[in-house]
């Protein structure tokens, strides 16, 4: 490689770090033909089932940019060193490094130069040029460019696995205020179209099996938290939206890192605690996995997580009055709301009490964390009592919050566009 390239690979790679959305569960692209990879689940520094630990190359084509957003490195008014590649520069890195068994896929994000429709596609074509030139079969994530047209969308949507469109903050206020040269339309129309596309394409493939794949692995978006000050409940009402409206594989949270003095940001030096953007990513999964709504998770009078405990947790002790709960008689949906038992130890619970009474030690068989769970269950064995071996801290918290309940039917007023 060129010392010209490493440059641009430094740079470009930097300014891509700011962006979190680039897990790549849910493609099930096979290698076909003899070609080159195979898609497989956690790609970017994440673990498969396998415990495996794979990554992907995660670049910017360029980070020149005609945009200003306040809260990005690569905003035009910014000092920085520019760079971009060329898309044959982009393809043979992916290539030699996926020879070289350093990445598994490539997610290609951009800054936008000249106009959204020259930008998506120089995108579409690296995508393109790996699939058809060199019938590479592993993840490819591309980033959508706002306001590129459908076409270039439909395109992508043939040669990606994953697809997404940022819409950066939470709300349009937010917006307005660090990115005014963007409208949300811009983000929630090609939403949109991917989710129109992506349906369509489902439904072809159960007509036709041989039906070309229209980005396998869905669409997801990310927002940028902390920049401003919109509170988790914002924020939680914000994702469900998306989830129910757009059909999006994710969403993520990106806690806002200071890079500018801009007086509409928050100072230099005091970045998004990690556990905030830990605790919204707990109460997303109870949201996607677990049937939580968000006004079960937050509320007007209590609009952000706990940063103590996990929200579930949080939420069973503000609903004491259904625990203990007998996990021999449960509903499904109530045992998977217990704090220790997830989805799949709840489904083997069901299921394995067809047979006998559990006990103790069948919990701990099937996996659950019974140190949790045991405050908030009762089984065959002699029961622990609740509140005498709850340990102090979880007391002082049930005192302290004592039985105030959260709304279950609050409708926050904030718009999705
Ligand atoms: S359009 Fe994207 S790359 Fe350009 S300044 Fe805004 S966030 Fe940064």
């Amino acid at each position: 490689m060129s010392d010209r390239t490493l440059e641009k690979l430094s740079i470009l790679a930097d300014a891509a770090k700011y962006d979190v959305s680039c897990s790549s569960s849910g493609s099930d692209r096979k290698n076909k033909d003899k070609g080159l990879g195979n898609a497989s689940n956690g790609i970017c520094h994440a673990y498969t089932e396998d415990g495996r630990c794979v990554s992907l190359l995660k670049i910017l084509l360029t980070n020149h940019c005609i945009f200003d957003c306040a809260y990005c490195v690569s905003r035009k008014s910014n000092d920085v060193k520019r760079a971009a590649f060329t898309v044959q520069e982009v393809v043979d890195l992916t290539i030699n490094f996926y020879r070289r068994n350093y990445i598994e896929g490539l997610f290609l994000s951009s800054g936008i130069f000249k106009n959204a429709d020259y930008t998506m596609e120089r995108l579409v074509l690296v995508a393109r040029k790996l699939r058809e030139e060199h019938n590479f079969n592993g993840y490819i994530h591309l980033k959508t460019i706002p306001g590129a047209s459908d076409e270039l969308l439909k395109e992508a949507g043939l040669y990606a696995d994953r697809l997404s469109v940022n819409v950066e903050m939470p709300t349009e206020q937010s917006l307005k205020l660090l990115a005014p040269d963007k409208k949300r339309e811009d983000m929630i129309q090609p939403m949109n179209y991917l989710k129109g596309a992506i349906i369509a394409n489902r439904e072809e493939k159960k007509l036709f099996k041989k039906a070309p794949q229209f980005a396998p692995a869905g669409q997801s978006t990310q927002m940028v938290i902390g920049a401003t000050p919109e509170s988790d409940l914002e924020v939680l009402f914000m994702a469900s939206q998306f989830y129910k409206q757009m059909q999006l594989k994710r969403v993520y949270y990106s806690g806002y890192v200071p890079i500018s003095n801009d007086n509409r940001l928050p100072a230099i030096g005091t970045p998004v605690p990690m556990i905030r953007e830990n605790r919204l990513y707990q109460a997303d999964w109870l949201m996607r996995f677990y049937g939580f709504k968000v006004n079960e998770i937050v509320s007007p009078e209590n609009p952000h997580l706990d940063i103590d405990i996990d929200p579930k947790l949080s939420w069973a002790l503000r609903n004491l009055q259904i625990f203990p709960v007998d996990i021999n008689k449960a509903d499904l949906q109530v045992i998977m709301r217990i704090p220790g038992i997830g989805v799949q130890s709840a489904k083997k619970i069901v299921s394995a009490r067809q047979f006998s009474k559990l006990t103790w030690e069948h919990l701990k068989k099937i996996g659950i964390a019974v140190n949790r769970a045991r405050y908030f269950i009762t089984c065959q064995s002699k029961e622990f009592e609740l509140k005498d071996l709850m340990p102090m801290q979880i007391k002082q918290r049930i005192l302290s919050q004592g039985a105030s309940k959260y709304q279950p039917n609050f409708s926050p007023q904030i718009k999705l566009f």
